[in-house]
């Protein structure tokens, strides 16, 4: 199987720019992420986007008739790859979750109408968005089913009722993406910021700080909304939570593998020239091994998302693919990150080198779009499927 990026001289000549836009603008900024203060400051955002229009790498996800580049799955590996080699990377290309995702989304099942409203200023960079689907326990979480958050039909549109927690970007975002449930089935709703029944009640204290807008608890009361605000059709808000979290989780992928290879070139600089008991440690053997490991995780990390997005490409759901590259990704990353911070010394767990804020922002990607026990949970239940139906190895799932 050979990619289409393989020989694109257009992917190739987009990632250097991206390679270079990253080292020029992003990097040198990077201090103004604080590991106390959630978010991305909005000044630096918007001096960034500005920059990255600029450069023709802004929107790389994002439909072409919005000014977005429209690239490809496979496309997108290379790409954000690169744009995750600096935290602000992501948001600085309009390629962050959550709204890179909703982008797809919203692209996908939208009225016209809606895609106006929403879309067009959203892949523009113009604002921001959230996805609303977690709930405190005992409500929506690892298992979707659990929702509890209610949608009932009213003689004007609908009335929202219910908590959400962990949703990132709520502070400041202009629309929500909500999960409730109706009579007939969990259903998708565009719920406006400035809705009296949405609020954003307080932002949670995380481990990690490099997302805009932080994560926020969302309370809606009685929260009024009409017909037209529904995404898609009434009773098919589960489905339409597929389409989004396939690629949506691969896109994670690719840009925290960015910011793994940043931490591990970081770890493999100081190696190489840090002198210690007559020789560098880079030339010490456990030291060896460490990098070496980390190159394997690299590697092995990349295929699995090319892999995976080229089944996307081909049209299928790529279910069995993005969590296998989901679960390998999310901890081959923290474990190459782990080991740079290692390899560093003290120096690594410090402010003056990004691996530290790395480590703290990339521990919880084993936890959201499927905590790892779910993902081997349902690929196991997928083996014993298959391995009844007698379903052949290139068979797409
Ligand atoms: C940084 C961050 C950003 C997030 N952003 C968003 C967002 O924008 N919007 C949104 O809606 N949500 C968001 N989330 C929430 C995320 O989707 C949930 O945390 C995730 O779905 C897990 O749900 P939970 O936290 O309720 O854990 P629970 O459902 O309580 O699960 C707890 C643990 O149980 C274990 N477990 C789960 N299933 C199984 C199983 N089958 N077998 C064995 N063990 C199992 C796992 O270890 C899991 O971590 C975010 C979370 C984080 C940390």
């Amino acid at each position: 199987m050979s990619y289409e990026t393989d020989n694109n001289p257009q992917i190739r000549e987009l990632a250097l720019t991206v390679r270079e836009f990253i080292n020029t603008h992003a990097i040198s900024l990077e201090h103004t992420l604080r590991a106390d203060a959630h978010g991305i400051d909005p000044d630096v955002r918007s001096q960034l986007q500005a920059a990255a229009r600029e450069a023709g790498v802004f929107a790389p996800t994002a439909p072409v008739e919005f000014g977005g580049l429209g690239l490809n799955h496979v496309a997108q590996a290379v790409i954000l790859e690169e744009s995750g080699r600096s935290l602000l990377g992501p948001t600085a290309m309009n390629c962050a979750a959550p709204d890179e995702g909703n982008i797809l989304l919203l692209d996908k099942v939208t009225t016209p109408a809606q895609r106006e409203k929403y879309l067009a200023p959203l892949a523009r960079g113009e604002v921001r968005s959230s996805f609303s689907m977690t709930e405190p326990t005992p409500g929506a979480g690892a298992d979707p089913d659990m929702l509890t958050t209610t949608a009932t039909k009213t003689a004007s549109g609908w009335s929202i009722n219910g908590s959400k927690w962990f949703i990132t970007g709520a502070e400041g975002a202009s629309f929500s993406i909500v999960m409730a449930r109706t009579d007939v089935g969990a259903t998708m709703f565009l719920v406006d910021a400035d809705n009296p029944g949405m609020t954003v009640k307080r932002s949670l204290d995380t481990l990690d700080s490099a997302f805009s807008g932080g994560h926020g608890e969302v309370v809606f009361t009685q929260c009024e909304v009409s017909d037209d605000s529904v995404l898609g059709e009434v009773g098919q808000g589960f489905k339409y939570a597929q389409v989004r979290l396939g690629p949506a989780r691969l896109t994670h992928c690719m840009r925290w593998l960015g910011a793994a290879r940043r931490a591990h070139e970081v770890a493999v600089a100081y190696a190489t020239d840090r002198p210690m008991f007559g020789t560098q440690l880079s030339s010490l053997g456990m030291a060896q091994q460490m990098i070496a490991d980390n190159e394997i995780d690299i590697a092995a990390s990349r295929a699995l998302i090319h892999r995976a997005a080229w089944v996307l490409d081909q049209g299928h759901a790529a279910r069995k693919e993005t969590s296998i590259a989901k679960t390998f990704v999310a901890e081959a990353t923290y474990r190459i990150v782990d080991r740079s911070m290692q390899l560093c010394g003290a120096e690594g767990t410090s402010g003056d080198l990004p691996i530290a804020q790395i480590f703290r922002d990339i521990r919880p990607f084993r936890i959201y779009d499927g905590p790892s026990e779910v993902h081997r949970w349902s690929l196991s239940r997928r083996a014993v499927r298959q391995s009844e139906n007698n379903i052949l190895p290139g068979d797409w799932a």
